[in-house]
């Protein structure tokens, strides 16, 4: 809806809501008067305010305050869950139901409505998805991601939190895509990249408010550090607010494959040099976060992972799991004494006696102790090898 040039404003203060507040009354809004306006936070984990996972829900009582001031018809706080979230406490937990109480406006649960299909335009890994139906009550969508790193995308920000949108299972499926020959770019480019960028070119949102009040580095995005960076990110173009805040997190935009592509597309400038950026000074303000890291390295020498394609919620579940228990896995171990764990859509072999993690490895059930779930949460692995356990004494 926002035909004006792109604009980035940074913002910086100790206090989530005024540092919002200051960011957007810079902003030259033009035509939010009527609109009905979906807020799309980063709501999908069981995650308290302030732990770096979630957005903090003063950051969107400050949108939503100034929004008002802008004559907006209906607003609405809208998340679609990580598989196996409870929407319920997630919302409880992050903050929002009380937030949409107190401010009166709707919160959906973007699941529960009836998906609708739609299809993308020169999609060659991603010909169409199912988006909540939510999405028809509103003319325009503000995406309101937390600053965080991402170990498979680098950064997850305003144009990957839009992933939420995306009915149920649909989210994990971008995990999933594979190349085929023909259309493979090369080693070391992942499909999940250029199908987020495929997803933005239908799912680009109307603005972007970027919570870098406390965001999170490494092993995000949900086992990293939270860091604190005390600063708000304001764009009425997602993808260029996106490039701003990669570079304030220490990464160079053009080199975050996703952000590339989605330039590429055609979706907004990320050279820095050819955007409008308030403060001018803005740089001082960049505080590197420690990168995620390259490989899924387990600080486990005993344990064999055979990971093919596996998304985040499985290697998140995966390492909670170990550092939980570890100690435990003694009886697991297979003949060489090394604990066999197989994870993944495209996992085709491992010896018997593997503990499959996912849904997604139930193709392998015959070899191996198979715990189901999208992802599995760590107490149900624990679960699953108990009982098998007491089956075999
Ligand atoms: S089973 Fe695991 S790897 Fe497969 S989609 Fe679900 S979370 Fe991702």
């Amino acid at each position: 809806m926002n035909r004006m040039a792109s604009l980035v404003i940074v913002s910086k203060g100790k206090d989530p809501y005024q540092t919002t507040t200051t960011a957007l009354q810079k902003f030259p809004f033009a035509d939010f008067n009527g609109k009905r306006v979906l807020l799309k936070p980063n709501a999908g984990r069981l995650a308290s305010p302030g732990e770096g996972v979630t957005t903090h829900p003063l950051v969107v009582s400050a949108i939503i305050d100034y929004l008002r001031t802008l004559g907006v018809k209906k607003i609405a706080i809208g998340e679609g869950f990580i598989f196996g979230v409870d929407g319920q406490k997630a919302f409880e937990m992050t903050g929002f139901k009380d937030l949409s109480q107190k401010k009166g406006v709707d919160l959906l649960n973007l699941d529960q409505f009836a998906p609708i299909e739609k299809f993308i335009l020169h999609g060659a890994l991603l010909k169409k998805v199912k988006v909540s139906s939510a999405l028809n009550d509103f003319d325009c969508i503000i995406s309101i991601p937390v600053m965080k790193t991402h170990m498979h995308t680098q950064v997850s920000l305003s144009i990957k939190n839009m992933k939420g949108v995306l009915w149920r299972k649909e989210k994990a499926k971008l995990h999933q895509l594979r190349f085929s020959e023909r259309i493979s770019p090369g080693p070391g480019r992942k499909a999940l990249d250029y199908a987020i960028a495929e997803m933005a070119t239908l799912l680009k949102p109307d603005f972007s408010v970027i919570d870098g009040t406390v965001g999170m580095e490494g092993l995000g995005p949900a086992y990293g550090k939270p860091k604190k960076t005390d600063c708000i990110i304001v764009s009425n173009n997602a993808l260029s607010g996106d490039a701003v805040a990669a570079w304030l997190m220490g990464f160079t935009p053009s080199k975050i494959l996703h952000l590339k592509l989605c330039s590429e597309k055609g979706l907004g400038e990320i050279q820095l040099e050819r955007l409008s950026i308030y403060p001018e000074d803005y740089q001082t303000w960049r505080n590197p976060f420690e990168p995620p890291p390259t490989t899924f390295s387990l600080p486990f020498p005993d344990i064999r992972v055979y990971d093919e394609g596996a998304c985040s919620g499985c290697l998140s579940t995966l390492l909670v799991f170990l550092q939980e228990n570890y100690l435990r896995l003694d009886d697991y171990r297979l003949k060489d004494r090394k604990i066999h764990i197989g994870i993944g859509k495209h996992l085709t072999s491992c010896p018997n006696g593997t503990i499959l993690i996912g849904n997604c490895s139930a193709g392998l059930k015959k070899r191996g102790i198979l715990v189901k779930g999208c992802p599995p949460v760590s107490s149900q692995i624990l679960e699953v090898l108990s009982k098998k356990r007491t089956l075999n004494s």
